[in-house]
């Protein structure tokens, strides 16, 4: 791309950051200026579309006279804009004239530049708008053109969808003199950060924390106490302890029993309630006695030299705060969070997972505060949570209407009914509406009788729930660095065990496919100083981090094997690089059977072991590598990224993040056929496993087996039913024959 369209890519992203500053029409004016300079063009606009009136508008335009922006309304298909719309690929024409759909619009001072290139802009799915450049004949524009346009559309995509939506309401809520289309006078919008993504509409719940401050919010309450209460109050506070232990853990096992250990843990420990106790009878003020002996922990627990121990100063905040909440009985009344999304200008992980186990929609965390603790949490639990410095949140009326866009970070405060319908597809896809398709009971198999395993994705034990036992084939894929990125340190062996059996009691004889840690890349430890590497997606991760820390993988393979005894065990090292390192790894599981033999213990001698092939350099040994292994999973999340060297946590290049590349098609077609040469079975894991378009070729292409995440699986048994293997066969074969992703595009789009 020529070095000026890529300085045009640095100022549009830019523009973005001016939308907090300037108004909605300055922005847009700004950037078909910005455009249509870099593009030498004379005439550059923005076309928005409007979903639920079904019409393309002309919303901003450099070179048309003023009076058509606004005026020029054209419906999908129509026109060129309409047509690239519509079809959702870029037009390029050296005359428009000469294209059938070619509008005119004598009055708006186009005519002459006739050379007219148009791109869709598109957030995934979904159609935002059009951006238009126009030339004079005599400049046509080349391929390199339409590249860079393309690129600046999808630069520009993210910012003009939100425009879009706030121009939309504007306009409902004026024509309807503030008759509430659009919640009128009390909507709102608010820009938020986000720390996890969903998207979620629902009423808001304050949650009134007094823990800002920490402990010290209580050193001037004045009021006096007992020891007698403060004897009630740490009886209370260990009561409620175990009572949350006990809620969450119904709900959410493997994350419970390992935050909360802690916290009763210290409530047990002699010296903490002993010292504040001795303070007490020597005459100190209970609520100062129970302050000094946290501060005293918080100074020695923050200056020692081990971060797990310096990790420790959250969890005896936490559970100060619970003590001197008993008592000053400061809290008061329980409030009813279920299926609310939660206001809070502070949340530590003890409240996350409880409201999570409450049944929370979202949570908005308002004036910052955050660690990285809540927002991975968040993320583990699927709860949106977005961060926004905005404290006057904090008193909005309960049960405000909210929709929580936590993808994009944006709040939207009684939203009328024109926003909902243009979230109504994904607040679907996002609630897990699939519940509306009823899963086809049972195994599953293809219109013509061949059966495919449907495996389920977890990360959390409690994802084991949401579906039926008998409608899918066990697990596919446990992602087992969740409980270790929930607590505060590394559980132990005994932790592990209890966590994998409960996982493999609930699949009653059906596989468990446990995979080995997985950390590392965007899944950190807070408690383990990964150090800071310059590329940590290409550095001390996953399976390298667990054969250069043996111990910790030692303890989880005896874990695995120990939970494993008498069932169908399957264990996954994931992103293996070699056949030298996945002998390693094996060797480690050989050793952990020698070891608990030694000890007596009852485990699974026969596990099947297998790896994830999520990395390129795997393709060109894979015969040797299928002839090593019991199974292999395909995880086309990280193949992708490591095939296409395009980083799949980064916005600004999701658009190469392309599942149907000829290469990634390629290399599924060649580890398929060499696993169905060494007779073992294959699947694919990533997320190409649940859509639906990607189901043809990969069943074409001999893979037997599918794992998602439960909320896919009633869309998929519902698609493989539709499918016969010999269309399916087919289309493969076409898929892989053509190097090019445009022929590729039109072969799942049906178009060819
Ligand atoms: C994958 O890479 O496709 C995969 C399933 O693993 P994860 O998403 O956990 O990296
Ligand atoms: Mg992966």
């Amino acid at each position: 791309m020529p070095v000026d369209h890529i300085k045009m890519l640095c100022d549009i992203s830019d523009l973005n950051s001016l939308l907090s500053e300037k108004t909605f029409t300055d922005c847009l004016q700004k950037a078909v200026e910005m455009v249509s300079s870099h593009m030498k063009a004379d005439i550059c606009s923005i076309y928005l579309y409007d979903e639920a009136y079904n019409v393309l508008t002309l919303k901003a335009s450099k070179g048309l006279s003023p009076d058509s922006v606004n005026r020029i309304k054209l419906k999908p298909g129509e026109g060129i804009a309409g047509t690239a719309l519509v079809e959702m690929r870029s037009i390029a024409e050296v005359n428009a004239r000469s294209n059938p759909s070619f509008k005119s619009y004598p009055d708006s001072g186009e005519a002459g530049f006739d050379a007219y290139l148009a791109v869709p802009i598109l957030r995934g799915r979904f159609k935002i708008g059009v951006l238009v450049v126009q030339r004079n004949s005599s400049r046509p524009f080349v391929e390199h053109d339409i590249m860079a346009l393309q690129a600046t559309a999808s630069q520009l995509a993210a910012m003009l969808e939100h425009i879009n939506l706030l121009m939309i309401t504007d306009t409902a809520s004026s024509k309807r003199h503030g008759a509430s289309r659009s919640g009128t006078s009390s909507y709102r919008f608010v820009k938020a950060k986000s720390a996890s993504g969903g998207i979620k509409f629902a009423p808001a719940v304050i949650k009134n924390g007094v823990r800002r401050h920490g402990p010290a919010l209580f050193k001037g309450s004045g009021s006096r106490h007992t020891l007698e209460e403060f004897e009630n109050a740490a009886r209370s506070t260990e009561s409620q302890l175990e009572d949350l232990q006990k809620k969450v853990e119904e709900k959410l096992s493997d994350a419970a029993s390992l935050i909360f250990a802690s916290h009763i843990l210290m409530l047990k420990d002699e010296a903490f309630l002993g010292g504040m106790r001795r303070l007490i009878e020597g005459g100190t003020e209970p609520v100062k006695a129970v302050i000094a002996v946290f501060e005293k922990y918080k100074r020695i627990f923050s200056q020692s030299p081990n971060h797990l121990i310096r990790e420790k100063v959250q969890d005896i905040e936490d559970l100060t705060v619970r003590l001197l909440d008993n008592l000053t009985q400061s809290e008061t009344e329980e409030t009813a969070y279920e299926g609310k999304i939660v206001i809070a200008s502070e949340l530590f992980p003890s409240d996350l997972l409880k409201l999570s186990a409450e049944g929370i929609a979202g949570a908005v965390l308002v004036s910052g505060g955050v660690t990285s603790h809540v927002g991975i949490l968040a993320r583990s639990l699927r709860l949106p949570l977005v961060i926004v410095d905005e404290p006057d949140l904090m008193n909005i009326p309960g049960d405000t209407p909210i929709l929580l866009d936590a993808d994009m970070g944006n709040i939207y405060l009684n939203p009328g009914v024109d926003i909902l319908d243009r979230f109504s597809e994904r607040l679907k896809e996002k609630t897990g509406a699939d519940s509306t398709i009823d899963i086809i009971p049972g195994s599953c198999f293809t219109a013509d009788g061949t059966r495919v395993f449907i495996r389920l994705n977890i990360n959390l034990l409690s994802d084991l729930s949401q579906l039926n036992i008998d409608d899918f084939d066990g697990v596919g894929l446990y992602r087992t660095e969740f409980p270790f990125m929930i607590r505060n340190g590394f559980p132990s062996e005994e932790e592990q065990f209890f966590i994998y059996k409960k996982l493999i009691d609930g699949l009653d004889g059906r596989p468990a496919t446990i995979r080995t840690l997985d950390i590392g890349g965007d899944k950190v430890l807070s408690y383990y100083d990964l150090q800071k590497e310059d590329n940590p997606f290409l550095g001390m991760r996953s399976v390298r981090f667990s054969l250069a820390h043996i111990d910790i993988f030692k303890q989880q393979i005896r874990a695995i094997l120990r939970a494993g005894h008498g069932s169908d065990l399957r264990i996954m090292f994931p992103m293996i690089s070699s056949l030298d390192e996945y002998l390693r790894a094996r060797n480690v599981v050989e050793s952990c059977m020698d070891e608990l033999s030694a000890n007596s213990y009852q485990f699974n001698t026969s596990p099947k072991i297998g790896m994830m092939i999520e990395i390129p350099s795997l393709i060109g040994i894979i015969d040797e590598m299928a002839a090593e292994t019991d199974f292999m999973s395909i995880g086309t999340n990280d193949l992708i990224q490591y095939t296409i060297a395009v980083d799949r946590t980064n916005e600004k290049v999701s658009d190469m993040y392309l599942p149907h590349h000829p290469s990634i098609l390629r290399s599924i077609a060649r580890i398929s056929e060499a696993c169905s040469r060494a007779g073992i079975e294959v699947s694919v894991c990533g997320d190409m496993a649940n859509r639906e378009k990607y189901i043809p070729f990969l069943l074409g292409v001999g893979i037997s087996s599918l794992s998602m995440d439960a909320v896919y699986i009633p869309r998929i048994k519902k698609e493989v039913g539709t499918l016969s293997m010999k269309e399916c066969a087919r289309i493969a074969e076409r898929l892989l024959s053509t190097g090019r992703i445009s022929e590729i595009e039109s072969i799942l789009n049906g178009t060819v």
